[in-house]
């Protein structure tokens, strides 16, 4: 049997219905805060998040799925194009299927006759060094007892110098070729962030002024799975962002969005949750606070888990995502960004709190609150909810306001947030059955009926009703079995006599009660 791949899950009915639910739910809230809809690819190229979301992130340093898109017909662009030009006489070529010549494959391609000797010919649009080390090996195990074997590598990247010395200290022959479309390096979003930003910037979007854009969709990040966390997971998301004239630094829009996802989240029924909010300054505040960070870091970073030890060093900044207990009582000793809040970061977090304050929206201040990604500026925040668990966190978002230029668009300062929808699920006293709208009227066809029970089905469904429609084989008692099955209201019977009537024996499945019903009173009948 060939099941899902690990991480990753089927959404089921009834459960679909809840994820609508929900999705419903906060496209309506969206509606009334004037966002407005924007679905972005689900793949990229692989440098819109290297350098989008920061290379030091663990979403980026390990998470990403990621693959060279057309890197096969590269290799055979590679191969056939060196072949047609060099040896057209080759005898080895006569026998060459070049489709099956799995240029892919670590073993030497092919066995070419070039100049009377036996070569080694291998075709690849770009070569590593342990690509290399493998077929060298390959190469010199294959080779006829004492004979001698050529090596020459094809490609179509550019060797870099250091390899290139030792492929000549070999004596491999190294031969460069161009091909019209070399491969692409792609990667499966793993947040939308970085996607909208790349949007924004392509179709010029800071021309409108201020955009207010939401998205929902999947997400896909290597993480290990465990309970609320998945490889392929779904958001909901938006993004405030615009010129800064059009008012995209203000800290009304801060506030506006935190206030909209307590509504959104108070509309769902999900009250118990928990809004921590921090800054993390700006680019100069944070290089100070790396700076201190850095040598607060130096004496103890040595007693800390491999990735502190690195972000030590990378990215000091990121320490604050361990979750390694050992080394919390260390972290625990840090300098905090509060300290280093420069006068304007400062003022504009005091705003923040004032709108929030001022709507009635709880927070609270967590100082160590830094976020997964590196261009968060200034405002930063979490919504936790207790009910999850050790995944406790259903939504994360912040400000980023050096993002756009960060990839070489304009100055758009922004604010957006990203929910885990599986969490919000999760989270929810709703319950599938609940929300999930039944037939309101099984209708039974009686021999030969089909059509006159489509015809009356499709009357019906008009009206806004939920109609199962049963089938002519059925008996009377296998109808009424699978109306219950369904959870229909009402069984609707169709034989020749209600039709020549033009009037149907309505039933309703909980309280027995039976009427004969004329075929244009029906809809109101049944909508009760
Ligand atoms: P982030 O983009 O990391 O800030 O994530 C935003 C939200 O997405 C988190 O608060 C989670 O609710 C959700 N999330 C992130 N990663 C996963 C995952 N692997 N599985 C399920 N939900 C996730």
């Amino acid at each position: 049997m060939i099941k899902a791949v690990r991480g990753t899950r089927d959404l089921l009915p009834p459960d679909t219905a809840l994820w609508n639910f929900v999705e419903a739910a906060v496209r309506d809230v969206f509606r009334a805060y004037n966002f407005q809809e924007i679905r972005t690819p689900i793949f990229e190229a692989t440098e819109l998040f290297s350098r989008g979301v920061g290379e030091e992130t663990d979403i980026v340093s390990k998470e990403m799925f990621t693959w060279e898109d057309g890197a096969r017909a590269a290799d055979y662009a590679v191969f056939k194009k060196w072949i047609t030009s060099r040896v057209p006489g080759s005898k080895a070529l006569a026998g060459i299927d070049p489709e099956r010549a799995q240029p892919q494959s670590p073993q030497p391609s092919l066995i070419i006759e070039i100049d009377g000797k036996e070569n080694f010919a291998v075709f690849r649009h770009r070569f590593t060094l342990p690509d290399y080390r493998l077929l060298k090996l390959a190469g010199e195990q294959s080779a006829p007892m004492g004979g001698k074997f050529q090596l020459r590598l094809v490609t179509a990247d550019a060797v870099p110098d250091d390899f290139r010395a030792l492929l000549l200290d070999d004596g491999v022959i190294i031969e460069e070729v161009s091909i019209d479309s070399p491969p692409q390096s792609v990667t499966l979003r793993p947040e939308n962030t970085a996607g909208v930003v790349r949007a924004y910037i392509q179709h010029k979007l800071g021309d409108r002024g201020l955009n207010k854009l939401y998205y929902i969709g999947p997400q896909f990040r290597r993480e290990r799975p465990q309970k609320g966390r998945y490889r392929q997971f779904y958001q909901i998301g938006a993004e405030v962002i615009g010129p800064p004239s059009a008012g995209s630094e203000s800290p009304a829009r801060d506030a506006e969005v935190l206030e909209m996802l307590a509504t959104l989240l108070d509309r769902l029924g999900i009250s118990d949750w928990n809004l921590e909010l921090n800054s993390v300054g700006t680019p100069a505040d944070r290089a100070q606070f790396n700076d201190a960070l850095r040598k607060a870091l130096e004496p103890v970073s040595a007693k800390m888990c491999d990735d502190c030890q690195r972000r030590a060093v990378t990215n000091p900044l990121r320490v604050f995502d361990c979750k390694v207990p050992a080394d919390q009582p260390i972290i625990e000793t840090l300098p905090r960004i509060t300290q280093f809040l420069g006068e304007d970061s400062r003022k504009h977090f005091d705003a923040v709190q004032d709108i929030l304050k001022s709507v009635g929206v709880e927070f609270h201040i967590n100082d160590r609150l830094v976020r997964g990604l590196d261009y968060y500026t200034r405002t930063a925040f979490e919504f936790t909810h207790g009910a999850l668990g050790a995944q406790n966190a259903i939504l994360g978002g912040g400000r980023y306001d050096g993002l756009s230029e960060a990839l070489g668009g304009p100055a758009a300062p922004g604010i957006g947030f990203a929910i885990g929808e599986d969490r919000l699920v999760m989270s929810l006293k709703e319950t599938a059955e609940g929300v999930l709208r039944k037939p309101d009227v099984y209708i039974a066809p009686m021999s030969g009926m089909n059509g006159e029970a489509a015809r009356l089905a499709r009357e019906l469904r008009r009206h806004d009703l939920v109609i199962e429609l049963g089938d002519d084989t059925f008996r009377l008692k296998k109808s009424f079995e699978a109306a219950t099955k369904a959870g229909a209201k009402y069984i609707l019977i169709v034989g020749e006599n209600e039709v020549k009537a033009d009037a149907f024996a309505l039933k309703n499945l909980a309280t027995g009660e039976q009427v004969q019903v004329a075929r244009g009173e029906l809809a109101r009948k049944i909508q009760g």
